[in-house]
């Protein structure tokens, strides 16, 4: 390995060319985006990673998906084997103007790289394009083997990955995954995911006329189904922001020992205010005697998403007949998120002010994902980390939803997944002026040259059917 370390070292600027190249490429994936710089930002992959000395590694196209770039290198017999994931498309650059310097022409400052994808997720496979040839050119080998899933549709849902990962099960079979595009829980901080939240959404809308009226000729008597609709909002939430659903938080999954894993984690509840853009003097929500991180990875929480009733321009005398809104429920461990979803429908159904018409629609449902990050991968996770950043590794949770967890441990099932990444809380990934710390990206890179190692001698290869 040390050799491979080396290499890292001497080759380091070619690396960063490399990712600027790679960043380059306006490779968006949204459907309203061309389709082309996609499918080139997948072939510039896939030459890099045969350059880097992979066996395989080809543009792989699937229905109207965005193509995928398959790699692998299979030269370790009785070793175990790895499945990389990462993803080559990126979100749409936003506004032009808002960039500092053009969102697809890398700019380096102050230690940090700026460009459209650079840290979501293009540092993410380049950090283990660089730590693989590392090895294969200063060592001649791997110490495992390794198959390499990179995705073009990563930023428009994922939608086809479940049934591209289920067409070719048997190739991608592995003992470990390593998915490689979440966050670090600060700069300098190497982190694993290990908890995610899901997501219900319901569209409800309350009428109560069947056109609109004067406010001072018919008001009072009338009922308003604007102010309806805000009781039966506000009876969603008591007045802490915790949510008051019968029956909701009844199989939320007491976790002792997640809740420990959470509490030695550092926090800055003035960086966080900032961070989160609160407004001074705007205080905490949510379930009394629960942390924040608590409240964010682990518990359920509820937003408004969408409301719609007479907009202020244009506004006249008037009650008008309906408002709509749409409100989500962020599900965690142990909530069945369809149950979840009924809970919510028959609590905006229950007690309709005035007899006025509730109508709801049933939107997404996602479950949560989550994972007890304990065993033989974890704790080579962990060591492969210090070595890397020289700084102990965080556990951590993710508010949100991510598209492409679940399918992964569907078709592998039972598999360790590893969720690792580079995004700091000021790198802007989705946003203008999306950046990479540099100091991070090297730190991950030796983390992921250590990790190949770690992981071969830390697990046992699965028998395959
Ligand atoms: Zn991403």
């Amino acid at each position: 390995m040390k050799a491979a370390l080396a290499h890292l070292d001497t080759h380091w600027e070619a690396v960063l060319g490399d990712l600027a190249d790679f960043a380059r490429i306006p490779g968006v994936s949204d459907a309203a985006y061309p389709k082309a710089p996609v499918r080139a930002s997948a072939e510039w992959l896939a030459r890099r990673l045969k350059a880097a000395g992979f066996e395989t590694a080809e543009v792989v196209g699937f229905g109207d998906a965005h193509p995928y770039v398959v790699a692998e290198w299979l030269g370790a017999p009785g070793a175990p084997t790895l499945l990389l994931y990462g993803h080559h498309d990126v979100q749409p650059p936003g506004r032009p103007e808002k960039w500092v310097s053009p969102a697809f022409e890398p700019e380096i400052r102050d230690g940090r790289m700026y460009g459209r994808g650079v840290v979501d997720d293009k540092a993410g496979v380049m950090i283990h394009v660089a730590a693989l040839e590392a090895w294969l050119k200063a060592e001649g080998r791997l110490p495992c083997n390794v198959k390499l899933i990179v995705e073009g549709e990563e930023e428009s849902g994922s939608e086809s990955l479940e049934a591209f990962l289920n067409t070719y099960r048997e190739r991608f079979q592995a003992d470990v995954i390593v998915l490689t595009d979440t966050a670090n829980l600060d700069t300098g901080i190497p982190s694993i995911t290990y908890t995610l939240r899901g997501l219900v959404a319901v569209d409800v809308e309350v009428a109560a006329l069947d056109h609109p009226v004067h406010s001072g000729m018919w008001g009072g008597p009338v009922p308003d189904p604007v102010m309806a609709m805000c009781r039966i909002l506000a009876g969603l939430t008591h007045a802490d922001g915790s949510i008051n659903i019968p029956g909701l938080y009844d199989k939320v999954r007491d976790d002792a020992a997640g809740r420990e894993r959470l509490a030695h984690l550092p926090f800055d509840a003035e960086r966080f205010k900032v961070d989160a853009g609160m407004l001074e003097g705007v205080e905490f929500a949510g379930e009394a005697g629960r942390s924040v991180y608590e409240k964010l990875w682990t518990r359920p929480s509820l937003t408004l998403t969408a409301l719609e009733a007479r907009p202020l321009k244009g506004a006249i005398n008037q009650l008008i007949e309906s408002a709509s809104a749409r409100v989500t429920i962020r599900v965690v461990p142990d909530q069945d998120p369809a149950e979840i979803q009924r809970l919510l429908i028959a609590a905006l159904e229950a007690n309709p002010p005035h007899g006025v018409k509730v109508t709801t629609t049933a939107k997404a449902v996602g479950g949560y994902w989550s994972t007890v990050p304990e065993g033989p991968a974890f704790e080579a996770a962990e060591r492969a980390l210090k070595a890397g950043f020289g700084a102990d590794v965080a556990y951590i949770g993710c508010g949100g939803s991510i598209p492409f967890v679940q399918p992964f441990a569907d078709v592998l099932g039972g598999v360790p997944a590893l969720l690792l990444g580079l995004e700091d809380p000021i790198c802007n990934a989705h946003g203008e002026n999306e950046s990479l710390h540099l100091g991070d990206f090297k730190k991950a890179t030796v983390a992921a040259v250590h990790l190949y190692a770690e992981l071969a001698t830390a697990l046992t290869p699965r028998p395959r059917a």
